[in-house]
């Protein structure tokens, strides 16, 4: 599978048996499943990604899906200020995430796993006033 940003192979990442995510050596996007990140989301004890909220913009050039070529959707948080963006594919559900943002630093899954998560818990703070997502003690 291919990065939507620079056309290269990108790297699949395990953890453990599951498989977790692909990460693009180039510019370190990385692409998940919806459902494999609902399942990181509601086990970190957030919610879900449609019960997050954010606004669709559409006029965000945001590249083409790497599994069925469709023009990704990017989704910003209601923060007023620097929003956090994701990029989702409407046909596959396939989620889209510049890491540079949040995992730059990150190498194995696991780092990657807990920087989504945190990316998601920051997104999910500011997408509902009635969401007050718990964070875990560390
Ligand atoms: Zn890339
Ligand atoms: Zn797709």
């Amino acid at each position: 599978m291919d990065c939507p940003r620079d056309n290269v192979e990108m790297t699949e990442l395990s953890e453990g048996e599951q498989k977790l995510l692909f990460r693009c050596a180039e510019c370190g996007g990385l692409w998940l499943d919806v459902a494999d990140l609902n399942r990181l989301l509601l086990h970190a004890g957030l919610p879900t990604l449609e019960a997050m909220g954010g606004r669709a913009n559409p006029e965000e050039d945001a590249g083409d899906c790497p599994v069925d070529a469709v023009m990704l959707l990017a989704v910003e948080s209601q923060h007023n200020r620097n929003p956090l963006i994701y990029e989702t594919c409407e046909s596959c559900g396939g989620i889209w995430l510049e890491s540079d943002d949040f995992a730059k630093e990150a190498e194995t899954a696991k780092e990657l796993r807990e920087g989504i998560i945190e990316f998601f818990r920051e997104f999910a703070e500011h997408g509902s006033k009635k969401i007050h997502a718990a964070s875990p003690r560390k």
